[in-house]
């Protein structure tokens, strides 16, 4: 069941990933940003598990909002109050007991949220480059009938081809947009780290 249990190990198994490739993400982003992705992103995610940890929720609302908040007091830097606003709206908007399509929908609307604050669009080389894919593919995979497990594949997979796919754009949002033609030809960090939230949540289903 996709309990409060469940989206603690989700942020889990997500920082433990970010961990893993800490010095990826802060590479990709020395080639087009300031080099501290993977280090701000590691330290968000460190004090998300603790404080999960420290007051355990009664909900999974309760620890989407939770993780939010925690990332956007803690994390200096664009991608903290992005995902913040990601997780915080799906905490709002999520409905018990979850279920895929009530999971589908809460994560459609944080995506909303992030593209409402960052104002990216597809294709602008951002997180939303691998996070509208993934979104589209559990709506996808809700319509063919297809189960949680094999959805949440679906959706890394998707996430994995958008964060690669950002490779040959020009960045139009964010530090890397002031590269203009200099940010082509490299993968944006936020884009593989969304990637990463998505594996995290196949791995733990
Ligand atoms: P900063 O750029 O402030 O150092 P990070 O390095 O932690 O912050 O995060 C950079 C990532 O944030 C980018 O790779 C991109 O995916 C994402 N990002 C930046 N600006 C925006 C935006 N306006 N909308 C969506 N995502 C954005
Ligand atoms: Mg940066
Ligand atoms: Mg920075």
């Amino acid at each position: 069941p996709m309990d409060a249990g469940f989206f603690v190990a989700w942020f889990e198994e997500a920082a433990g990933l970010v961990r893993r490739d800490r010095d990826r993400l802060t590479e990709l982003d020395a080639a087009i940003g300031d080099a501290d992705h993977g280090t701000n992103l590691d330290r968000g995610l460190t004090e998300v598990v603790q404080a999960l940890a420290g007051s355990p929720p009664e909900s999974p609302g309760q620890a989407l909002t939770v993780a939010g908040v925690t990332l956007i007091r803690k994390v200096g830097g664009a991608s903290g109050p992005l995902y913040g606003s990601v997780f915080r709206q799906m905490g709002r908007s999520i409905e018990e007991p979850v279920t895929l399509a009530r999971f589908a929908a809460a994560f459609e609307e944080g995506v909303v949220a992030l593209e409402r604050l960052g104002k990216a669009a597809l294709g602008d080389k951002t997180m939303v480059d691998a996070l509208v894919p993934a979104s589209r593919a559990l709506a996808l995979a809700l319509r063919d009938g297809v189960g949680a497990p094999e959805a949440f594949e679906l959706a890394a997979r998707a996430a994995a081809e958008g964060a690669a796919g950002t490779i040959p754009l020009q960045a139009r949002k964010g530090r890397a947009s002031y590269l203009g033609e200099r940010s082509i030809g490299h993968e944006d960090p936020g884009a593989a780290s969304s990637a990463l939230f998505m594996t995290a949540l196949a791995t733990v289903a």
